[in-house]
């Protein structure tokens, strides 16, 4: 399984917390340890281990408790959240040309899979609705021409060649000069690739670069390489200038190291992964699902993410001060009512918030429903009915107005405005002050 010995070399820093009130600086110690080595064996470079882990553990130490939410369940979703940005955040998209056609130059040592990215690219491309045009610029194996015109023809794309005795600049400005004559939408262009980083290969790029102006640089690496992959992404864009990067053969048995470090590292996101031999085997870099995966805590993430929204600590104290002062109006009552129905969508996730009971799949349902209704109706309230219900209390004219801004009846009106004040009753007795609150009877 991909990362597989990180996936278990990270459980282990977790299941040291078992037990465990809230996070300390003293029973992180261990578990931050086993983080460290974790990434240290999954050949993630040095530096960005060490920035991790203390990223974590400051972290770690400040974060306040969440009710409900467990220590190590809480170090998962820290770790998952630092990894997300180790791995550059967002999903970095291709840029296309705004006008004319779009230029990927693709770079990469020998035997990383260039050629064949060549192809998936391309198939990738179409699936995206853009034609695109292979152009054979590795002069030097005869061979990689074929097999290029052989993949070609496996994903029905156009290759442009002119055999081994040209300048792969010419073959760049011929291919490109073709592709818009032919109206093409993306040009592929595919290089020379070394065994090693040589002077040679460096020139002949910004030549081809030079030529073709591309919009992407893309260096193709092999995941297998481990942080060597981002010595190589940081080498290329000191030299030449790149994009960003693909990484290859990520269905293999790599560690890891190469996707966690390459970001961090030479500061060019990972925009694509290879992850197979197959032609559909290529794949946007999403650094939240790489992550997700590297855990493999679905579950636990999204339980925390909700707790920790529905926690939110600002609206919670707001909401006290109102209720204790009797204030509050259909605004809180939106937020309350919101909160209260992502609850449920929680419970019925993992069904294990700690007071709320079980509740059953129809009856969130229904929740959800009534929920919808109630917005409807608060949405198209004036500023000033949301904050002084009273006004609604009063009068039928207002009450009308809404259920027909809303689509709703009069009814349904007087029955929110009934359940707000029911709602101050019940949470003022809830907070122990028992003066005030009466439900005023609807005037007419
Ligand atoms: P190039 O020398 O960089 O052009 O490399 P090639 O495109 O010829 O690929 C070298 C070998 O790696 C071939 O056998 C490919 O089938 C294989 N390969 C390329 N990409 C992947 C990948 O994502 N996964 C796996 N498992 N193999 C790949």
């Amino acid at each position: 399984e991909m990362f597989g010995q990180l996936t278990s070399g990270l459980e282990s820093a977790w299941s040291k917390l078992k037990g465990e009130e809230v996070l300390t600086k003293e029973n992180i110690a261990e578990p931050m340890r086993d983080i460290r080595r974790a990434l240290l064996e999954a050949d993630v470079s040095l530096p960005v281990v060490r920035r991790f882990v203390q990223a974590v553990s400051d972290q770690a130490v400040g974060v306040g408790v969440i009710r409900g939410v467990k220590p190590d369940q809480q170090l998962v979703k820290i770790v998952n959240d630092e990894l997300v940005k180790l791995m550059g955040g967002e999903v970095s998209e291709l840029t296309f040309a705004k006008s004319g056609p779009t230029v990927i130059l693709l770079a990469g040592l020998q035997g990383v899979g260039k050629t064949t990215v060549c192809a998936k690219l391309a198939n990738y491309l179409k699936k995206l609705g853009k034609s695109s045009m292979l152009v054979a610029g590795d002069v030097y194996r005869p061979a990689a021409i074929d097999q290029l015109v052989i993949l070609g023809e496996q994903v029905k794309v156009p290759v442009y060649t002119a055999g081994t005795d040209t300048k792969p600049s010419e073959i760049a400005r011929q291919g490109l000069a073709e592709a818009k004559k032919k109206n093409i939408d993306v040009v592929i262009m595919d290089t020379a690739g070394r065994l090693q980083i040589d002077k040679g290969m460096m020139d002949e790029l910004k030549e081809v670069k030079r030529v073709l102006n591309p919009t992407e640089v893309l260096l193709v690496v092999d995941a297998m390489t481990g942080q060597e992959a981002a010595a190589l992404v940081t080498t290329f864009n000191v030299e030449i200038g790149i994009t960003g990067a693909i990484l290859t053969k990520l269905d293999g048995d790599s560690r890891g190291g190469a996707a966690l470090s390459v970001k961090e590292v030479s500061g060019r996101p990972i925009k694509l992964v290879g992850r197979g031999e197959r032609m559909e085997d290529l794949e946007p870099f999403y650094p939240d699902r790489m992550a997700g995966r590297i855990l493999g805590m679905g579950d636990v993430l999204s339980f925390v993410e909700k707790a920790q929204e529905v926690m939110k600590q600002e609206d919670a104290e707001d909401l006290q001060k109102k209720i204790m002062s009797a204030k509050f109006d259909f605004n809180d009552f939106l937020k309350q009512t919101r909160a209260v129905a992502r609850m449920g969508s929680m419970t019925r996730v993992l069904g294990m918030i700690p007071g709320m009971g079980k509740v059953t799949p129809a009856q969130i349902r229904e929740a959800e429903k009534s929920l919808k209704i109630m917005e409807a109706m608060i949405e198209v309230m004036t500023p000033e009915e949301r904050e002084k219900p009273e006004l609604l209390a009063e009068s039928s004219t207002r009450r009308k107005r809404v259920a027909q801004e809303s689509g709703k009846t009069e009814q349904q009106v007087s029955q929110l405005v009934a359940q707000l004040f029911q709602m101050r009753v019940r949470m003022k007795n809830l907070m122990g002050v028992m003066e005030g609150g009466s439900i005023p009877a609807l005037n007419n």
